[in-house]
């Protein structure tokens, strides 16, 4: 690898995922801009380090064993937040890391509605395009003109939406190669603002009674399956409580794993697989997850 003045080596993961758990990456780098971002890749080299983007990893577990890759942090530069245009005509930019309830108050700040269901997803725009975030019957992608990516050497694009097979949680690009998230334009409807912002605090009301979160966790773990849900078949299946280690199958809400003090990502992981295999046996239900996992296992 060619030397880096700012470059991180063994950054460790816990401290960057909302599970705190999990091992240390190879590399890190928090580019200051889209700008600096394209020329720190266009002079990176490592023949055997994949690059790997993280926003708030709020639906992340990284294995103990570690991530060998270059993780690029977009959180704290990747952060243009603002709008052209007025009216019907106003035009939202958001870099990758903005965060997505940021988004969703600015936009209501100005008298836009459609991305209040953002306020309650503890995620950057990067993740939330990736993984199509949404919740109240709002999907990230509904809003999205167009997006900016990246290569891995550093090029900028602009794909639109039909670039993409976008689907519930799941996001897949049709064309050839790798390309990350940078940021993306949006378009919310001209609204009231008191309407919106209403909205988004009886939605953060909801969140809290419903949701565990005085606990680290990484919010659902499962899809829900076609016509159901998987915390229903996972309450049903009597898993809530479930313990492996120090991760818990949450007790307010059972498609969350809590990390209860401790957890590694292995107990999380083993977790998550002994639901599925249990919910599969008394259900016929195979759970897919929903949260992406990376990096090895401690003894691989
Ligand atoms: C309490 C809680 C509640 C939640 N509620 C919801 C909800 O209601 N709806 C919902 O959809 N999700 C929810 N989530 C999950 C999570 O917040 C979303 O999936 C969010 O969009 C993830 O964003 P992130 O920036 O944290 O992504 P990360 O966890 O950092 O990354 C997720 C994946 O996206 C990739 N990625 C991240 N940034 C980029 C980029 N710029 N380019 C390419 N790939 C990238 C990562 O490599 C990883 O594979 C919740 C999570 C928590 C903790």
């Amino acid at each position: 690898m060619n030397p880096q003045p700012n470059i991180l080596k063994n950054v460790s993961m816990s401290g960057q995922t909302t599970w705190r758990a999990g091992g240390a990456a190879r590399f890190g780098y928090a580019p200051e801009s889209e700008q600096n971002l394209s020329l720190f890749l266009k002079s990176f080299q490592c023949s055997d380090c994949p690059i790997v983007f993280i926003g708030l990893g709020s639906n992340l577990l990284v294995r103990d064993g570690g991530l060998n890759a270059l993780v690029i942090f977009t959180h704290r530069g990747l952060s243009v937040l603002n709008v052209m245009g007025d009216g019907a005509n106003a035009i939202f930019y958001a870099s990758a890391g903005v965060a997505l309830p940021k988004l969703a108050r600015f936009a209501a700040n100005l008298g836009y509605e459609g991305s209040e269901f953002m306020a309650g997803i503890p995620g950057t725009v990067g993740g939330g395009l990736t993984m199509n975030a949404g919740c109240y019957g709002g999907e990230i992608w509904d809003c999205v003109q167009h997006v900016k990516t990246i290569t891995p050497s550093g090029d900028i694009k602009v794909r639109s939406p039909s670039d993409y097979l976008i689907e519930y949680r799941k996001v897949t690009h049709k064309f050839e190669g790798e390309e990350f998230f940078i940021g993306a334009w949006f378009k919310f409807h001209v609204g009231d603002k008191q309407k919106a912002r209403d909205r988004i605090r009886n939605l953060l009301k909801r969140r809290v009674q419903e949701q565990p979160l005085s606990k680290p966790n990484a919010g659902s773990v499962f899809r829900n399956p076609d016509d159901d849900f998987a915390a229903r078949l996972i309450e049903a299946g009597g898993l809530k409580g479930r313990l492996t280690g120090g991760a818990e199958v949450s007790q307010r809400h059972a498609n969350f794993i809590i990390n209860t003090g401790g957890a590694t990502a292995k107990d999380i992981e083993d977790l998550i697989v002994e639901v599925q295999s249990e919910v599969a046996l008394k259900y016929g239900i195979t759970l897919k997850r929903e949260i992406h996992i990376l990096g090895a296992t401690i003894d691989s």
